[in-house]
């Protein structure tokens, strides 16, 4: 059986189920969540049954937004409420994309609320969250050990290091030069 995916509710309703070019597939990355029973959203009070549970940066307490609150930019004005963290590092200093980045897309969770990344003068697309092992299946592997974040780390083996602790990786691509790149808790930022 086909999987679902973002794309297929688009495809039908891309008024109410908009596309997010920072975060392509949120229901493959599990941050949108399908619901047998439709919930509320708590910014337009509308039912759905496609809902966003987070993450949600904001002081306000927050748990339900449609995928149309988001997209708008309704929920994050709101709530005073951003989606995802950017470390300087990975600043582009494009107030236009940045906006769109903090206030119009799903974000994702990691332990320690990891930074979107960027590449190319622009914030990368989210992929998904997977694990060591994952990147020999998906030949990612040689892709990951070229990273220069290793260098920094001082790591003469980051495959073994990686596969031995199986951590947690969060695969972004580049939309302009399709090149990876990945965060992981433990050693970026
Ligand atoms: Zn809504
Ligand atoms: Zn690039």
């Amino acid at each position: 059986m086909k999987k679902i995916s973002y794309k297929d509710y688009y495809e039908k309703d891309p008024k109410r189920y908009p596309f997010f070019r920072y975060h392509p597939d949120p229901i493959r990355s599990g941050i949108f969540v399908e619901c047998a029973v439709p919930k509320v959203c708590q910014c337009c009070g509308k039912e759905e049954t496609l809902i966003c549970e987070g993450p949600f940066y904001s002081d306000a307490e927050v748990d339900c937004i449609c995928p149309e609150c988001i997209a708008n930019g309704k929920a994050a004005k709101a709530f005073d409420m951003e989606y995802c963290e950017i470390s300087s590092k990975n600043r582009i200093g494009d107030p236009e994309k940045e906006e769109e980045l903090l206030h119009h897309s799903p974000g994702y969770y990691s332990y320690n609320g990891g930074s979107w990344l960027s590449h190319c003068n622009d914030y990368c697309i989210y992929e998904e969250e997977l694990y060591a092992k994952h990147l020999q299946d998906r030949e990612l592997m040689e892709e990951l050990k070229n990273d220069p974040v290793w260098i920094e780390w001082e790591l003469e083996d980051p495959e073994k290091v990686l596969l031995d602790r199986n951590f947690q990786i969060h695969l972004f691509s580049c939309s302009h030069c399709g090149k990876h790149l990945f965060y992981i808790d433990e050693f970026f930022d």
